[in-house]
């Protein structure tokens, strides 16, 4: 995972199971970008875009962007440089059309590996209600939760079936998740 080769990996897990956390830490370590859509999205409301009008709501409400908005914004930002040394994504894909459109990017062998974090759903609720951002109320948290379970995890079996997939328990301490992440992309 050095001298320039490209690492393209994809972190997957209900809302609140430390995946942007940890995406951040492995990004950091690989030396490759960070790419969440949360975070755009969430910057584009925060600097009052016309996109980001268009997602407050939507985000509010605990729902999914459409995925024609989510697709194009998250191929713009895959085509800069930096993506070129690889890059972590980070809530993206999350329905079966983006991972049709994430094929077409990339290719269908384009990702090396699927992190998926595992962990209970109290722990998640109490994590979630603990770092107060403003779309975590608890209906929203709750209404996350079930489009999670009804639209992204179907794919966890549509890339195991690539055997992409890795599990790592997201209840784990900090340091020791980044660990066993790290450890296990290098034997891969
Ligand atoms: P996250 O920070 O990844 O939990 O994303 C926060 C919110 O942004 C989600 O609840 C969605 O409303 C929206 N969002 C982020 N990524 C996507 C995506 N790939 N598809 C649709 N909506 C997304």
């Amino acid at each position: 995972m050095c001298g320039g080769h490209e690492v393209r990996l994809l972190f997957i897990g209900p809302p609140g199971a430390g995946k942007g956390t940890q995406a951040a830490r492995v990004a950091q370590r690989l030396g490759i970008p960070h790419v969440s859509t949360g975070d755009m999205f969430r910057h584009h409301v925060s600097a009052g875009t016309e996109l980001g009008m268009r997602v407050d709501s939507i985000m509010k409400a605990g729902e999914y962007v459409p995925d024609e908005i989510t697709v194009e914004m998250l191929r713009e930002r895959i085509a800069e440089p930096d993506a070129a040394a690889g890059f972590i994504l980070d809530g993206f894909p999350r329905t079966a059309g983006q991972v049709e459109e994430l094929d077409g990017l990339i290719g269908s062998d384009g990702l090396d590996s699927v992190v998926v974090f595992e962990v209970g759903e109290d722990e998640l609720v109490e994590r979630m209600l603990g770092r107060g951002r403003p779309d975590d109320t608890e209906d929203t948290i709750r209404n996350r939760f079930k489009v999670y379970q009804e639209q992204t995890e179907p794919l966890l079996e549509l890339y195991g079936g690539r055997g992409l997939l890795v599990h790592v328990d997201g209840m784990a301490p900090i340091d020791q998740v980044t660990e066993r992440i790290l450890s296990v992309l290098e034997r891969s």
